[in-house]
């Protein structure tokens, strides 16, 4: 937003304008190939971006040509405006935790945090003022004084954003900094790490090879594979309507059933299967096609016993997983595919076991079609 003031040129408001962050057409090759390919996306203020992909597929170099650690071979990354891609590392403000803490062993933990404010020339006792209320912050006070081999992953992994937040920095960059803890504590450090970047208004980019921890943090998410974005949206966007066979994959669980358009209907090798209304506008007549099946979209009843609505194909269940909350069911079905249902635990259990008969159902109107190779 422009503000004007009487006689003056329109001054540019500082935050929440427009996007803080722009990636415009970044790409790295390190001899073998892009290893990052034409990436580009805009974020706002105080959003949280996950970058969500395979090992290999570009998020950490990515990551590094916004820190400023590697250069791009083309490309421009703006940060308010400012091009930062001829800026060192240093004058860039921005904030970097990493999987392995990298906190000075031979420092306590609010030395390591007021080390980034005294390089930049903060006097030792101001310094040491804010790395306590950074401390604060993450929950650390008690142990400001113990040194990293005195504290436990997860705490060090706490002095490490402390450290990385106590300059107040534009932006915040977290490479898979959880990966490196057990299950527990990195669910609980999820919720901290959403909680302490909100509460100081950060812009985050963090990045993990984990669906879960992807869909618990974050505001919107960049599918990556091979170099290249493949889908950015939040995470509603992404599990619903996926673009691609990939991204409905890399996003929970799904049977993909493949085919090819034909009179609106998906043609497999021994089907016609009824699509979402409107497909035949998204996609040319026969066009190959992957119907996404997620399993909780699927239901089982007893063969017979349920009136034909939606999509109905015959099967024998294979197998029952109990899950705690609910039961998985996979299914073989005379059509030739196996399919998977999930089934809540609170409905009554059918008593549906290996070898039953039983007719699956879902309807067409809810399942996401993505083009297929
Ligand atoms: P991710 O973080 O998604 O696992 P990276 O960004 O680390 O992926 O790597 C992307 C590709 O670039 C990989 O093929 C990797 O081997 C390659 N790569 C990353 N860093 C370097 C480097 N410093 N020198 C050569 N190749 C690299
Ligand atoms: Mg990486």
């Amino acid at each position: 937003m422009q503000i004007k003031t009487a006689g003056s040129r329109p001054v540019t408001g500082p935050a929440n304008d427009g996007p803080t962050l722009i990636v415009d057409a970044v790409s790295k090759d390190f001899g073998a190939g892009n290893a990052v390919d034409g990436v580009s996306f805009a974020l706002e203020k105080g959003q949280f971006l996950t970058m969500l992909g395979p090992s290999g597929s570009g998020k950490s170099t990515t990551l590094n040509m916004i820190a400023g650690f590697l250069e791009p071979d083309s490309g421009s990354i703006r940060l308010r405006g400012r091009e930062l891609t001829s800026l060192s590392p240093e004058k860039r403000n921005i904030g970097m935790v990493f999987q392995n803490y990298s906190l000075f062993p031979h420092m306590t933990a609010v030395r390591n945090v007021a080390f980034p404010l005294e390089v930049r020339g903060m006097t030792k006792k101001t310094a040491l003022a804010k790395a306590h209320e950074a401390l604060e912050l993450v929950e650390l006070s008690p142990r400001a004084t113990s040194y990293p081999r005195q504290l436990s992953g997860g705490q060090q992994q706490r002095v490490a954003l402390a450290r990385a937040i106590v300059f107040q920095p534009e932006l915040l960059l977290m490479d898979e900094p959880l990966g490196a803890l057990d299950k527990r504590l990195r669910e609980s450090m999820q919720i901290e790490i959403k909680r302490i970047s909100k509460e100081i208004g950060a812009t985050v980019v963090f990045v993990t090879h984990d669906q879960e921890e992807a869909l618990t943090m974050s505001d919107q998410i960049a599918i990556y594979n091979n170099g290249r974005i493949e889908q950015f949206g939040t995470s509603q966007d992404l599990y619903e309507r996926p673009a691609s066979v990939f991204v409905a994959d890399f996003m929970g669980e799904s049977t993909i059933l493949r085919g090819v358009l034909e009179h609106g209907m998906l043609r497999t090798d021994t089907l016609a299967l009824m699509l979402p209304a409107g497909t035949a506008a998204r996609f040319r007549e026969g066009s190959s096609l992957g119907m996404i099946l997620r399993p909780e979209q699927v239901s089982i009843s007893p063969a017979h016993t349920q009136g034909q609505r939606g999509s109905c194909l015959s099967g024998t269940i294979k197998d029952v997983i109990y899950l705690g909350t609910s039961y998985r069911y996979y299914v073989d079905t005379d059509a030739g595919f196996e399919v998977e249902s999930r089934v809540p635990r609170q409905h009554e259990h059918s008593g549906l076991g290996p070898g039953d008969r039983v007719d699956v159902a879902w309807s067409p109107e809810h399942v996401a079609v993505v083009p297929s190779e």
